[in-house]
């Protein structure tokens, strides 16, 4: 461990000898020649999907809506170029299950064809926060460091509770990807006018940039884009992964600990990525939305690795095309080797949280067949939460769920260093994604009994109030009849007695 670790405090993570960085981000930025079909997806965010408003058949241009933002967490999707919409269905998503998800197809017409801007031009710092919001939630601007959070809600959420810092995540610790460096080296001054554009809107009076010190080009062009802006202060951080974990970051940079199962706006703080805010940068001072990204393509297999300007909804199949491939990849991953997920085939289109695609040839996966744990520690080292993986392995591995929560699993970021480092190649990440995907199952299924329970307890008690009122409703009709009989006798007997007394007089 180096110096300047052990005085930044970082001693979890991992530091890959060969970060496989280097033969994409020499190379300059391309940007894709168009393809001829876009399948642009309706949910490519956390929340609610957003719903179509064009037609088959229909013409779109460059930047026009074609799906609304439906609900608060949502994001709107505009067309990356114009076409003839020629289908709204079902494709393949980018996940290994290869289960389906709505998109709209678009055949491109070449002629790239732009619509109107989304807003009139204005200096943004004489608009109110929440009317920047508002353009950032029309362009659909989402997370794009892979959160994929749409950014207007988290921006209201940092100005409501009354956010100080906004932490700027430059870090891009996983191996292979560098689109975020390359946004930096090539875009400085659109992040940084973006980081400015994002303090107006969430009420931040101050922002932190951290940037790993592996990227000395994007560290330099940054800290130039930024001076005169003494609000904004560009820091670089210890080149280890998981350092662009949000809450590894904030540590970094502030000192401070997020706590357990809390957002980062509990202790003042919001995080946003690089990419975001040039994104931001681009919506509220152009009104471009968002329907194009810098992808990162690398792995061995490809002919010409590099950062890629492509178009959202771009074909995997076309991606790798203009790319070049060297041999079959054995495998596709879509983000980074360490989080990223396995791809079913490239027959699958990119989301606005796609920051890279690698294909991999056979010699780049380790797939080594895992033996006994030795108890080395070197997982607990690791882990960047503090977790002792080997622990939690054994709780799952027991079926004991409840040991394996009680001990932190849902803390674990999935970041697969335990596993990384592991001698004996326990497949640790792998058993956490199990179990928390298993954790998920039964909340649901402990959820659906709960609502059986309470619907089965409300038609008992809804059986139980309608047997008391026919009850009650019976007691009350034989009550109104003898009430009823009673007047009737008094009726005759008044009757007989008045004939009676009129015969005698
Ligand atoms: S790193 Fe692997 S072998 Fe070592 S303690 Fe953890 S699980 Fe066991
Ligand atoms: S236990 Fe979770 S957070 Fe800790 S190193 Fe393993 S995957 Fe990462």
């Amino acid at each position: 461990m180096g110096l300047r670790e052990l005085l930044n405090g970082v001693r979890w993570g991992v530091h890959p000898h060969d970060d496989h960085k280097r033969p994409a981000a020499d190379v300059p930025l391309r940007v894709m020649p168009l393809p001829a079909r876009l399948c642009v997806p309706l949910l490519q965010h956390v929340g609610a999907p957003a719903l179509p408003v064009v037609a088959v058949g229909e013409r779109v241009l460059r930047g026009q809506l074609i799906a609304a933002a439906q609900g608060n967490v949502s994001a709107p999707v505009h067309a990356p170029s114009s076409g003839v919409i020629s289908a709204i269905g079902e494709v393949t998503a980018p996940h290994p299950s290869g289960l389906p998800f709505s998109a709209i197809t678009i055949e491109l017409d070449g002629k790239d064809e732009a619509g109107e801007p989304l807003t009139p031009q204005v200096d943004p710092f004489s608009l109110a926060p929440a009317e920047v919001s508002q353009r950032i939630a029309d362009a659909g601007i989402v997370g794009l460091g892979g959160a994929t959070f749409p950014s207007a809600p988290k921006a209201q959420l940092g100005l409501k509770l009354s956010v100080h810092t906004l932490i700027i995540n430059g870090g891009e610790c996983e191996p292979y990807l560098s689109s975020d460096d390359s946004v930096m080296r090539v875009r400085a001054d659109e992040v940084i006018d973006g980081v400015r554009i994002l303090m107006h809107a969430t009420g931040a009076t101050k922002a932190l940039v951290g940037i790993e010190d592996n990227k000395p080009e994007a560290t330099a062009a940054m800290r130039k884009a930024a001076e005169g802006f003494a609000s904004i202060e560009i820091r670089p951080v210890p080149a280890r992964y998981p350092m662009g974990s949000d809450r590894q970051l904030v540590q970094v940079l502030t000192g401070k600990e997020v706590p357990s199962g809390a957002r980062t706006a509990s202790i003042g703080v919001l995080v946003n990525n690089v990419s975001t805010c040039a994104a931001i940068h681009r919506a509220v001072r152009v009104g471009e939305p968002l329907y194009r990204r810098i992808v990162t393509v690398n792995g061995g297999a490809v002919a010409q690795p590099g950062n890629v300007l492509a178009p959202i909804g771009v074909l995997i199949e076309d991606l790798l095309r203009f790319v070049g491939l060297k041999e079959t990849p054995a495998r596709l991953v879509m983000g980074g080797p360490m989080m990223g997920v396995a791809l079913p085939h490239a027959q699958v289109p990119t989301v606005k949280g796609c920051g890279g695609i690698l294909a991999l040839t056979a010699g780049e996966i380790t797939d080594t067949a895992p033996s006994a744990c030795i108890r080395c520690g070197s997982c607990v080292k690791a882990c960047p939460m503090g977790l002792l993986p080997l622990e939690l392995s054994a709780h799952i591995h027991a079926g004991e769920y409840d040991k394996a929560e009680a001990k932190g699993l849902d803390d674990c970021l999935a970041c697969g260093c335990c596993a990384y480092v592991c001698p004996s190649h326990v497949p640790l990440v792998q058993t956490f994604y199990h179990a928390k995907g298993e954790v998920w199952k039964r909340a649901q299924q402990k959820k659906r009994t709960e609502f059986t329970k309470s619907l089965a307890q409300a038609r008992k008690e809804r059986l139980e109030r309608e047997a008391r009122e026919r009850v009650e409703a019976a007691a009350r009709r034989k009550a109104e009849r003898a009430a009823q009989q009673a007047a009737a006798q008094q009726a005759a007997t008044s009757a007989s007695a008045n004939t009676a007394g009129g015969a005698s007089a």
